[in-house]
This record gives structure tokens, sequence and C-alpha cells, in this order.
């Protein structure tokens, strides 16, 4: 394979945002290293201030986000958790790894969110959570997700991944579950290359989801001083973050907003400008509903065809821009049809997984480069 050429346009490129190598330094000369200590506990009081939320965690990835709230949730073999069939693996991976079978459900076809007009006859007396995700940081439909749970005492775990600072009718996405999970992968808004957090909205949550971080021993309250050794006392596993990274996510995070103000920017600026382009070749932009407040995590279209969506990738790319797709119907893939799912049963999914396109979209990403990007797609016949 050819290296790309010095000026093509990524789908996706880390940067710095300003202090993460001066607080990386830091790390290394105060000899703070591993985790759970100064860097990390700036980005629990910045996450748990800012959203309001009982107790954050910063963890290995938001992959281990979610097996831990599965040991939280108590999951076990033979139970069933929901989760949309459009989404990354790792939302019913980190069920499925505790035992549990995933049933899919089918997402809405204007947010492309979990459709909550299909859940509740998906709830069986197995189903033990409902984990919703936010996609593209645009809220899923909260009020009834929460109802139907609730009506069902079925704890529901937001898989924010891509949501953080977005809100649902004014509330923080990552506050409406009993818990929620966060990445800061680099493909996401805010970043360390590979991290998570765990947000816990039920403070019933707090203590045992500590001792699973650390291997499930009590060293979180030794630490404190609240217990005079710390012991094996649970299951766990090594769900830490190390500090370094920690330093880098916090000089992130205390920028969220001017990360966040670009991204609107240039999200903005693509969906006026694609606008009549879109109407006159049958393509679909985002929908946001009034009452949310999305994240800016991505800009997608939706073509008429896989063959258009396949046509436009090949398109850009002789241009030297890359443009992505994502998620296979997760009940259709490999490994997810084990769990029974077959062609038809979601169908929305099956039909948006083949004509979705991610445009390049990144902080860093210049206005000269987004010019680019919209000229190379309006020239697309
Ligand atoms: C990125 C992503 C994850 C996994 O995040 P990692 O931090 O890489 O484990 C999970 N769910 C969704 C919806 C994602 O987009």
């Amino acid at each position: 394979m050819n290296p790309p050429p010095a000026d093509f346009i990524p789908f996706n490129r880390s940067s710095l945002q300003g202090r993460e190598l001066e607080y990386i330094f830091q790390t290394i000369t105060i000899g703070q290293i591993a985790g759970d200590q100064t860097f990390s506990r700036k980005c629990h009081q910045l996450l748990e201030s800012t959203l309001g939320v009982k107790k954050a965690l910063v963890t290995t990835s938001c992959t281990h986000a979610l097996e831990m709230s599965a040991i939280l949730l108590g999951i076990e073999a033979g139970d069933e958790v929901i989760v949309p069939s459009f989404t990354f693996v790792s939302t019913p991976n980190a069920f499925v790894m505790r035992g549990a079978k995933p049933v899919f459900c089918d997402v809405r076809s204007d947010t492309l969110n979990l459709d909550e007009s299909k859940l509740e006859a998906l709830i069986t007396p197995r189903t033990k959570a409902i984990v919703p995700v936010h996609y593209a940081g645009v809220a899923c439909e909260m009020d009834a997700i929460l109802a139907i749970a609730a009506k069902h005492g079925v704890p529901v775990v937001e898989d924010n991944a891509h949501g953080l600072f977005g809100k649902y009718k004014g509330r923080w996405l990552g506050t409406l579950g009993c818990m929620a999970t966060q990445s800061f992968h680099e493909t996401k808004n805010i970043t360390c290359g590979e991290g998570g957090a765990l947000l816990i909205n039920d403070s019933k949550y707090a203590e045992r989801a500590e001792i699973i971080r650390e291997k499930g021993t009590n060293r979180a309250r030794f630490f404190r001083g609240q217990v005079d050794k710390y012991s094996w006392v649970d299951v766990g596993s090594s769900y830490v973050m190390s500090d370094v990274l920690a330093a880098f996510l916090y000089a992130q995070l205390d920028v969220w907003q001017v990360i966040q103000k670009r991204r609107q920017q240039l999200w903005e600026r693509y969906q006026a400008e694609l606008a009549d382009w879109c109407v006159a070749n049958g393509i679909r932009q985002p929908v946001v509903p009034e009452h949310c407040e999305q994240a800016w995590h991505m800009y997608y279209l939706l073509l008429p065809s896989l063959e258009k969506r396949q046509a436009l990738i090949a398109h850009l790319k002789a241009r030297n821009i890359y443009a992505v797709f994502h998620y296979l119907p997760l009940h259709l893939s490999e490994y997810g049809s084990r769990f029974g799912g077959r062609p038809g049963d979601c169908p929305v999914t099956e039909d948006l997984s083949d004509r979705l396109l991610r445009l390049p979209f990144f902080n860093s990403m210049t206005d000269a480069q987004q010019s680019e990007v919209i000229a190379a797609v309006k020239a697309f016949a």
C-alpha cells in the first residue's frame, strides 16, 4: 500500500489543545505516573462538578467502563441486555463477556438512536439492562426509555461515548441513566489516545465501582484513611488510567468549551453549505431534534444507496480526502448472529448502515481543509 500524500485530509487526526506535554512532564517530575493521582483526580473533579454526577472514575477505555457497569449490575449467564444493533461492538460485548445475551433493538430513522417505540416489546423477565447510545452525540428519547425501564425495573446504562457535553431537555447526557460510560479514544472529541470514564449517578454503585476498578481491592478507601489495610474484597480488574494519560486528558478536558465550539463551527458549516446539494441529490443530512443540544461528535450524510455511498468514498479518496462509513448491523455480524439475529430483524439499521458516510471532522481541521472537502463533495454527481 502506498503511503497517503502529504496534503491528504484524513477522516480524523488527533491534536494538542495546549498543555498536554507540560502536564505529562509534571507527572514524571513529581513521580506520579501510576493512576489515581493528581491529574486523575483533576479529571474526576472536573467531570463531577461540570456534569453534577455523584462519581466520575477515569478508566482505561469506554469498553472497560462498560465492563465495570456489567459487573456492577450483577450481569450473569442467561441474562438479557438490550442494545441498539447500530453501535460499536463494545456496547454489547462488555455484557456478553459476563454471559449475557444481547437483544438487538432497531433504531429511529431520524436520529439513528435506539427506537423507544420498539423497546418494550423486547423486555422479558431476563432483561437486566438497557444500554442506549446517544449516536453522534444527539440524545436518545430518554423520557420514554427511562419510563419503560422504570416500569419494568430495569436499569439503564448510557453508552455516552459520543455524547459528552451534549444535553437532553437541558440535562447533561451521562446523567440520565444509573450509570454512563465515556470514551477518550483518539476518534472522540476529547482524547488521551485510549481512555474512558465511568459516570455514576446512583450512589449505591459508587463504592463497589472503586473496588472493581482497583483489582477487587479496597485500595481507594485505604488511601483515604478509611481502612487501615487494603485487601481483596471483591472481583475486579485493572481499569485504572495511568496519570500520564490523565495529564493529557486533563489538558483537553479543561478546555472542553473551546473544543466543542470549534466542532460546532465545523458541523454547522457542513450542514449549511451542503444543504442545497443534499436536497438536489436526494441525500439526507443529520437531524437534531429541538430538545437536544448535540455534542458535535460527527458529521454524517445518508446517501440514497450503497452504490452511491461507495462511489462518493472513492470520489473523495481520488481527491485525497478520507471519508468512512461504520457500524455494520451487529445482529447480522459473525459473532452477533449467534444470538439469533436474522436479516429483517432491524430493518432501519440494515438499510442505513449501507448508506451512511462520515466526512472528515476533527478539532484541528482548518477552514481551508473544510472548504476542500465541501467543494469535493459538491463536485460529486
Ligand atoms: C468509541 C466507542 C466505544 C468504545 O470506546 P473505547 O474507549 O475505544 O473502548 C463504545 N461505544 C461507542 C458507541 C463508541 O463510539
